[in-house]
């Protein structure tokens, strides 16, 4: 047998190396030898700190292990800093890295019942919750994508294909061109969705849809419109659409509702913030991205389906070597953009189970409780100023007096100390900066270190 498959006896150290170290990172609180934020480097630093390691000969487990503990892991930010507070963070669970070891030594194929039904009913459970915390319906159903790219995507094609069916069952046309409707505060990927769709995007002015703000812009339209996009938790300012305005016009319309809550959805388990998704149960479709703020390892997005017979009809592949896996079997690899996949809904379902719910709503409550100190502490510092009243966990604000170029230069500099990981963001045309707080080990002490530093 090949050298990469024979049974090695000198594994086993290799083995309680690996295992130790990521024992050691995983969840380690930042601190004196604990987790530290990392740095960029350059391509070329990085060929001057590694080397060639690519080579005929291997240069050997050890030595791929040093230079990635090293030298190339310290090159990768920790999203799961404390002060990484930029774009949107990570926090998996302690459990939920464990449970990802073990899904890659399974070598479990995802994709289908007949190969991973284990891992599928587990998966399903996890998404039943998810659909339970929204008020889907019985039925409701769909799998576990990469993120909320992937979610959108797939979900705005099974709308598209859902259209297409009405219309033919109808005997009308397809429209020339379909379109897809969003407003300011929708995600950069559902523009990227159209593109790849080749629809247009109608486009709804305003950081927030609304029912009242949809309906002139569908009057007419209707026909060509495959979905609207609502947001339950913009990427900048973190605010719920109108859900229950937005659902109904998209009723009277008889259009299909996708609702986009790839990182807002996990507080539907906060009892403090559940009342701002009222009407979300009336989607069509939701991604909700557990690697966000759900506390699981990258990369998992919950994708559902109101009815999962138009996102299958959608997204099943057919070919002579597939057919065995028909029936009446549930296949995850039916429901979205892709065929094999990784049990990627596992970790997740295995920290849900062993923590319990409860652990959930306690963990994002208490982010969201920090968002709001946070705005206090904003709103007590003469030195800057709030962008907009956290609805969720995103805290916007401005340092009076600011540059663009201030800001940036700012940014850089706590980057480089290794002290926090904040980014220019701009709201209206003007700078700003925003801290997403979807880290259970972030304090008000990192807060405040943070608006001391912007004096
Ligand atoms: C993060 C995000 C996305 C994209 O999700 P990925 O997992 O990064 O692909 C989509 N929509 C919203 C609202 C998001 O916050």
């Amino acid at each position: 047998m090949d050298a990469m498959h024979r049974f090695d006896p000198a594994l086993e150290e290799l083995a309680a190396a690996v295992f130790a170290f990521a024992r050691r990172r995983a969840g380690a609180d930042a601190g004196p030898g604990g987790v530290t934020l990392g740095r960029p480097q350059s391509p070329e630093a990085l060929d001057a700190s590694a080397g060639r390691t690519i080579t005929a000969a291997g240069i050997g487990a050890w030595q791929a292990l040093r230079l990635f503990t090293e030298v190339l892991e310290p090159a990768c930010l920790s999203t799961d800093f404390p002060r990484y507070l930029a774009f949107v963070p990570a926090a998996p669970s302690e459990v939920s890295i464990l449970a990802d070891l073990v899904v890659s030594a399974c070598s479990i194929y995802g994709g289908s019942w007949l190969e991973g039904s284990g891992a599928v009913w587990a998966e399903n459970q996890a998404l039943r919750w998810v659909a339970d915390l929204a008020g889907m319906p019985e039925g409701a159903g769909g799998c576990f994508v990469s993120g909320g790219t992937n979610g959108n995507l797939s979900a705005l094609v099974a709308a598209r294909n859902a259209a297409a069916a009405a219309l033919a069952a109808d005997g009308r046309p397809r429209p020339a061109r379909w379109a897809v409707v969003v407003c300011d505060g929708t995600h950069s990927s559902v523009a990227a969705a159209a593109d790849v769709m080749d629809a247009d995007l109608i486009l709804v002015a305003g950081d927030r849809l609304t029912g009242e703000a949809l309906r002139p812009a569908l009057a007419g339209e209707a026909e060509r419109v495959a979905a609207v996009v609502a947001t339950a938790g913009t990427t900048n300012l973190g605010l719920v659409d109108d859900l229950e305005g937005v659902a109904a016009a998209c009723q009277e319309a008889d259009v299909w509702l996708h609702v986009d809550a790839a990182y807002g959805g996990a507080a539907l388990v906060a009892p403090s913030a559940r009342w701002r998704f009222a009407g979300i149960e009336h989607a069509d479709s939701l991604v909700v991205d557990p690697h966000k703020w759900l506390f699981a390892p990258f990369d998992v997005c919950a994708l559902l389906y109101r009815n999962p017979v138009l996102g299958r009809a959608a997204h099943v592949q057919h070919a002579a070597y597939l057919d065995v896996l028909y029936g009446d079997a549930w296949n995850p690899s039916d429901y979205a953009v892709h065929l094999t996949r990784r049990a990627r809904g596992l970790p997740f379902w295995f920290s849900l189970a062993a923590h319990g719910t409860d652990a959930y709503t306690e963990a994002v409550e208490a982010c969201l409780a920090l968002a709001r100190e946070t705005a206090d502490l904003v709103r007590a510092s003469d030195h800057l100023e709030l962008v907009a009243e956290p609805e969720l966990s995103v805290v916007a604000f401005r340092r009076t007096g600011w540059s663009g170029e201030d800001y940036v230069a700012w940014s850089d500099r706590m980057m480089a100390a290794g002290e926090a990981f904040v980014v220019p963001s701009s709201h209206g045309g003007e700078p700003m900066l925003r801290l997403c707080v979807v880290n259970p080990r972030t304090t008000i002490d990192d807060m405040r270190l943070i608006a001391d530093s912007l004096r």
